[in-house]
Order: C-alpha cells, then structure tokens, then sequence
C-alpha cells in the first residue's frame, strides 16, 4: 500500500497538518506529489480564470495528472473515498487501462456517521475545519458550503 497526497499550494494549514498527523498515525510516508507546479502555476496557464463545476481545471491538472504520473505504467488499484450517500459523486477517475479504481466506503455501505466512526476510534479525530468548511482541499473550493457543526 503506497499513500500519496496531490496538494495544490492552496490548502489552509489545517489540511496539511492532518495529512501530518495521517503519516504519524500510519506510520508510513504520504508522499506529497505537486511540489514544483501549484495552483498559481495553472491559473496563469488559464488566464487568470479560476476553476469552476464546468472548468474543472485544477482536478485534471492538480489531481488527477499527478496520480497518473506518480503510477506511471505500473498495475495500480487506486482507492477512492467516495461514501455510499454521495450516489451524486462520481470522483475525476483516471481512463487509464492499468489503474483499477475501487470505492471501498462505498462498496461496503458505508456513510458519513461510519466515516466519523471509524475516525474517532483511530483516535484521529475529525479535522478541525469540518466544524465550518464541508471540503478538506483548496481555500477557495467552488464546491465548498458554509457549515453549522457536524455536516461534511
Ligand atoms: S479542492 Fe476544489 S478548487 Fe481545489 S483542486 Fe479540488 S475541486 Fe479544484
């Protein structure tokens, strides 16, 4: 098992240091792709536009590129943690043939309380930034809402 995380430069601090406290709690490495091209990088290739629903630049560019590299030609399963109550979400998944992509929260039932469930009971915890913000990643998110307590 290999754990990567494609940051994008525009996280709050919270986010990274929870990735901090995911590599202390695996005691593995969390390999952070992206180190060179950020998101200010891709935005100046866009014109200065920021991402949106329809232009989902920074997904393809920020996330999904980065995984594909990282993988190269290898056989890969790459696990994604879309819940079983988000039917909605699909996840940006890769088209390449050797990257399998599996959704193991959703493939055995599991939902937002399993979720918080399973967090506390590593001892984990939830991040501090799901008490306000429903997205762990850039600042900015589009796809962010304002929240009042335990909803992400
Ligand atoms: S967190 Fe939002 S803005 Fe950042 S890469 Fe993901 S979809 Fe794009």
């Amino acid at each position: 098992m290999e754990y990567f995380f494609a940051g994008t430069g525009a996280e709050l601090p919270g986010t990274l240091q929870f990735i901090d406290l995911m590599e202390d709690y695996l005691g593995k490495e969390i390999v952070r792709l992206n180190t060179v091209r950020d998101f200010d990088f891709y935005m100046k290739l866009h014109n200065n536009y920021l991402p949106s629903a329809q232009q989902r630049w920074c997904t393809i560019n920020l996330k999904l590129k980065p995984f594909e590299d990282f993988a190269g030609n290898d056989e890969v399963v790459q696990y994604v943690g879309i819940r079983a109550d988000e039917p909605e979400r699909a996840g940006y998944l890769s088209s390449k043939s050797t990257i399998t992509t599996r959704l193991p929260f959703r493939e055995d039932g599991l939902a937002k309380e399993d979720i918080i469930n399973i967090l506390n009971k590593s001892g984990l915890g939830m991040p501090k930034y799901y008490e306000w913000r429903s997205r762990s990643g850039c600042y900015f998110c589009f796809f962010q809402r304002k929240l009042n307590g335990s909803d992400f």
